[in-house]
């Protein structure tokens, strides 16, 4: 993309109304702007950002088997009055007339539209297991929305939810849930510490929260150091094996971690003080097993071994999509902007071409450009330097390349690396494969 004709907005002024520096920084950057309370829409580079997030998200639910489909924002209620939550969910669900009178709602979450499906769909015990998610807008009416993307009212969420025969069979789904959301928060650059959550009255240890530590996260959590330094993606779990993936399990929770609402003192007094960690975190991730709640309560059987009817034992897995491009940025900026890790960044890299107009520089940034037209930001706009530097930080491309009449002319490109500041002397064909 060239800058001289990209909508790509950017602030001087810092909006009042925003309190961290994340959502200083979308606005800042041109990233999102408000619509109304809690609502946002996205614009380019930030849209390129939240699609990278879901790319990722999609490839790790598919490695787990789980199957994308896509449910509707808006959902009937009597679906929900199915499963007695369409009076007890409260305020924060949007209820909408359509020109019949017939009431509907605007999904804040889709356990009663998957069962249905599934109920639909899904007649034998020899069909499961099941494991099905769609990225989709939910809303919530939340009471106080805040920090920009963070707790907006519209938010697009992946959530997914299994179908299991067995108790045994909805643990194995819930692990292999739990190895591929440890595997997506790593993939986009973040650490997003799994702790024990509450699981009201289904009981058991089967629910698990993602935090992403920052110190303007709204849960205070403590976790034992060994979490940080774990490398999820070189784990070795074959997820077709309960063993292995009870030996994962193990690996991750044998290590203390728990949000304030869960704090134990005494487990606690057991870390290592050198390994205690506390701090504040954003809930990125929530991941659930609820057992026969809605299938029993919907009636949504299957038939099993014995032909007798055996309702599904489910589980629900949640993935705060829009958050995290926050949480993220939360995680990894730094005065003069935000620094993209380079899996979601929106392009690869800026090209600077400090004097436009100059016969070398111009045809360098060209052949810079026209090798990956998609991948890179290319400031072409007649302004000063400075300015070009300052957005280039602002915007936060994992690298930048710098093109200026001097080092033109001998067919040099400098390098800049965003996140350390190292700066490295190259040729064009250095430089490009440095960078792509
Ligand atoms: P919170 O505790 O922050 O209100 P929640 O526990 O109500 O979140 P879940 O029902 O577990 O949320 O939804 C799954 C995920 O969706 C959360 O882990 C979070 O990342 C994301 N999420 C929930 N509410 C919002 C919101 N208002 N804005 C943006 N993302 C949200
Ligand atoms: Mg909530
Ligand atoms: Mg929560
Ligand atoms: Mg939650």
């Amino acid at each position: 993309m060239r800058l001289s004709s990209a909508f790509q907005p950017m602030l001087k002024e810092v909006p009042a109304e925003a309190q961290i520096a994340s959502h200083r920084l979308m606005l800042r950057a041109g990233l999102i702007r408000q619509t109304s309370s809690g609502i946002y829409a996205w614009l380019p580079a930030g849209l390129r950002v939240l699609r990278n997030i879901e790319r990722i998200v999609r490839e790790e639910q598919n490695a787990i088997g789980a199957q994308e489909v896509l449910m509707p924002t808006l959902q009937s209620a009597d679906l929900w009055r199915r499963s007695g939550r369409y009076d007890a969910y409260g305020p924060e669900m949007l209820r909408i007339k359509d020109r019949h009178e017939r009431e509907m709602l605007y999904g804040p979450t889709n356990e009663e539209m998957i069962t249905d499906l599934f109920g639909q769909a899904i007649k034998s015990y020899r069909e499961l297991p099941q494991v099905l998610y769609h990225i989709q807008w939910k809303f919530r009416d939340e009471l106080r929305p805040r920090f920009g993307v963070m707790r907006g009212r519209e938010f697009l969420m992946k959530d997914a939810y299994s179908f299991d025969v067995t108790y045994e069979g909805a643990v194995a789904s819930y692990r292999r849930m739990m190895l591929a959301y440890l595997r997506t928060f790593q993939r986009l650059g973040v650490r997003a510490v799994p702790m024990v959550a509450d699981t009201g009255p289904i009981g058991g240890n089967l629910s698990h929260e993602f935090l992403v530590l920052a110190p303007t996260g709204e849960s205070g959590v403590f976790y034992d150091a060994a979490l940080e330094e774990q490398d999820w993606l070189a784990q070795d779990v074959d997820i077709a094996d309960t063993a292995s993936l009870e030996a994962f399990f193990n690996r991750v929770t044998g290590s203390y971690a728990a949000t304030d609402e869960m704090h134990d003192e005494k487990a606690w007094s057991e870390v290592p003080e050198d390994r205690r960690r506390e701090g504040r975190g954003i809930e990125v991730g929530h991941i659930f097993y609820f057992g026969t709640k809605y299938t029993e309560a919907m009636g949504i059987s299957v038939s099993g071994s014995d032909s007798a009817p055996l309702f599904p034992q489910m589980g629900s897995y949640g993935i705060g999509v829009s958050r995290l491009v926050g949480a993220i940025i939360e995680a990894s900026h730094d005065e003069a902007g935000l620094i993209w890790p380079d899996e979601v960044a929106p392009y690869r890299a800026a090209i600077l071409n400090l004097k436009v107009g100059d016969a070398a520089s111009d045809a360098i940034c060209e052949r810079l450009y026209a090798a990956a037209p998609d991948a890179f930001l290319y400031d072409d706009r007649s302004d000063r330097a400075g300015v070009k530097f300052n957005d280039a930080d602002l915007l936060g491309h994992p690298w930048q390349m710098i093109v200026g009449p001097r080092g033109a002319k001998e067919g040099m490109v400098e390098l800049k690396r965003r996140a350390t500041g190292e700066r490295l002397e190259l040729s064009v064909e250095d430089a490009l494969s440095r960078v792509l």
